[in-house]
């Protein structure tokens, strides 16, 4: 089996690291009034609209971002085979990266991420 790797040892690469942000919209349940039980016939009961929690996540949204780092060299390659698939690791700048989070120019990182929006220069 003849296994090609899209970079080389040497090479200088930037990295994209994908981050996520889950945002949650909150809103007081409008029938316990945020106590999270109710009363009925003389019971207090957990609400059954918030399960107690006294207020309801009316939706949640997960965003995401994308840090891009300076250059760093790939000082070595690692490929592991299983019987699913072929894994293709690089060591960049001290840390074990994947394949997709590498670039070569950011040409190439704003063409791969066209609608997503990007956050240049991190510094560690
Ligand atoms: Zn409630």
């Amino acid at each position: 089996m003849e296994i090609n790797t899209k970079y080389e040892m040497g090479q200088k690469v930037y990295r994209v690291v994908e981050r996520f942000q889950r945002i949650e919209n909150i809103q007081t349940c409008d029938i316990c009034f945020g106590t999270g039980s109710i009363n009925y016939k003389g019971y207090g009961c957990q609400c059954p609209k918030c399960l107690g929690k006294g207020n309801i996540v009316l939706n949640s949204e997960e965003v995401s971002f994308r840090r891009v780092y300076e250059p760093k060299e790939i000082t070595s390659v690692r490929v592991t085979v299983s019987d699913k698939d072929i894994n293709i690791r690089y060591r960049v700048d001290g840390e074990v990266v994947p394949e997709k989070e590498l670039f070569l120019t950011m040409e190439e990182i704003v063409e791969h991420f066209k609608e997503d929006e990007l956050v240049c220069g991190g510094q560690k």
